[in-house]
């Protein structure tokens, strides 16, 4: 069997038109040999009736304690609704499919509702229902613990749920397909001449979805490429090749654009982050002082990001829905913190980052022009990070994207 697995976002799945879309392109898959798994996510985005958000806000807006179990098999319908109605759409069709919710697909989940993780697929139901030469759709975005409960995996989910069993069956493609054309050298909706890569590594693209390039989920990308399952992320309304994530260096493969000679892959950003900074020049002891602001970060849970320990001064970003709780810790804790809130955070991305000179200089250059202040900064061998506040966020990363000559 060659099995190919497809991955359906929201948007394509949201309208008779789209989905009859999405049905052409399983049928384009079975008239090339395949047997098509298809993975589906929600119908539509926030405010659409059956979107996940939807879902979440039918009881959080009215109770501010949801259980978590319960939240989860509220939010596992979304994908059961858009699931059943792709079965419709494709039988309508004359194509035998069948739909598979997470655990009747195999999807072994550990128990931490909201954010499960896959422990691992067991994938002999969705083989059985291929030999019988029926498309299999599967409910992303949700899985099972080993005693049964319904779980979900957090947002992006679904890229999850696709790659996990594009694994497992050992797919020889795994398709994500969505509203834009491919991977781009930045999120199309702030730069308007951003670029489809052809070909990006698993690395770069890794890189991106963690720093907030939200095209695919980066535990997505690492499942996949533990086993060199190729990954392409493409457009279901269009026949445009889109982006192949592979191992091959870009510059070495077929029909690639050369990206490899590139420094710079692409721009990634993150709002809505809230920079706290601790004077803490006073302080006699200052390792124990750092120790007990991050232990008291820990211990309540908040997730720290963008680190900067200086001997006068700690820095660091929290996200903005958690920072007064942060703030709050602190001076309960005898800290006078200084908080910044609705910052941005900028992620320059590139495997050539390390080897060239001037970078930084081209980007602090580049923020200059536009009159745009860094309020931190950081590095690592393929990735240069910049804060700067919320409201700078789109003219920085189109001012990168020009500098860097990456819409060419
Ligand atoms: P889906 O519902 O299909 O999973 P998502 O909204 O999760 O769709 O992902 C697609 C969106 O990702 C695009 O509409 C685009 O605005 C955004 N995006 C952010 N960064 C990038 C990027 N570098 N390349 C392409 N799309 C990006
Ligand atoms: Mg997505």
């Amino acid at each position: 069997m060659r099995i190919l697995v497809q991955k359906y976002g929201g948007t394509s799945v949201a309208t008779p038109e789209r989905r009859a879309q999405v049905a052409a392109k399983v049928m384009e898959a079975i008239s090339q040999g395949y047997s098509p798994v298809v993975v589906v996510s929600a119908i539509g985005r926030a405010g659409d009736p059956y979107a996940t958000d939807t879902l979440m806000k039918l009881v959080s807006s009215i109770y501010s304690e949801v259980p978590k179990r319960e939240m989860d098999l509220l939010l596992s319908c979304g994908e059961v609704i858009s699931g059943s109605v792709m079965v419709s759409t494709l039988q309508g069709l004359g194509i035998e499919a069948v739909l598979l919710t997470g655990g009747q697909a195999g999807i072994i989940t550990n128990n931490t509702y909201g954010d499960a993780r896959i422990v691992r697929v067991v994938p002999e139901n969705i083989i059985n229902q291929l030999q019988e030469g029926k498309v299999v759709v599967i409910t992303g975005f949700q899985g099972i613990t080993e005693d049964g409960q319904i779980t979900t995996l957090g947002r992006g989910g679904s890229d999850t749920t696709a790659c996990s069993i594009g694994v497992a069956l050992d797919a020889e493609a795994i398709d994500i397909y969505t509203d834009v054309e491919g991977i781009m050298t930045a999120d199309p909706r702030i730069v308007e001449d951003a670029k489809i890569l052809d070909v990006i590594t698993y690395n770069d693209i890794c890189n991106l979805a963690h720093q907030g390039s939200k095209v695919i989920h980066p535990r997505a990308v690492e499942i996949a490429m533990q086993k060199n399952i190729p990954l392409r992320v493409k457009c279901t309304f269009s026949d445009a090749p889109g982006t192949l994530v592979t191992n091959v260096q870009p510059d070495l493969a077929e029909g690639s654009d050369m990206i490899g000679d590139r420094i710079i892959t692409g721009i990634a950003h993150t709002p809505n982050v809230t920079q706290i900074k601790i004077d803490i020049a006073k302080e006699e002891d200052k390792p124990k002082t750092v120790t007990k602001i991050f232990k008291g970060m820990a211990l309540a849970d908040i997730s720290v990001d963008f680190i900067s320990v200086q001997p006068e001064t700690v820095l660091y970003t929290v996200r903005d829905e958690i920072g007064n709780k942060a703030i709050n810790i602190l001076k309960n804790m005898g800290f006078e913190p200084v908080a910044a809130p609705s910052c941005a955070k900028i992620a320059l991305v590139g495997g050539g980052i390390a080897d060239v000179p001037g970078v930084m200089a081209n980007m602090a250059e580049a923020l200059a022009e536009s009159g745009i202040e860094i309020l931190q900064s950081a590095d690592s061998h393929t990735t240069i990070w910049v804060l700067v506040k919320k409201e700078h966020m789109a003219p920085a990363v189109q001012a990168l994207h020009r500098k860097f000559h990456l819409g060419v």
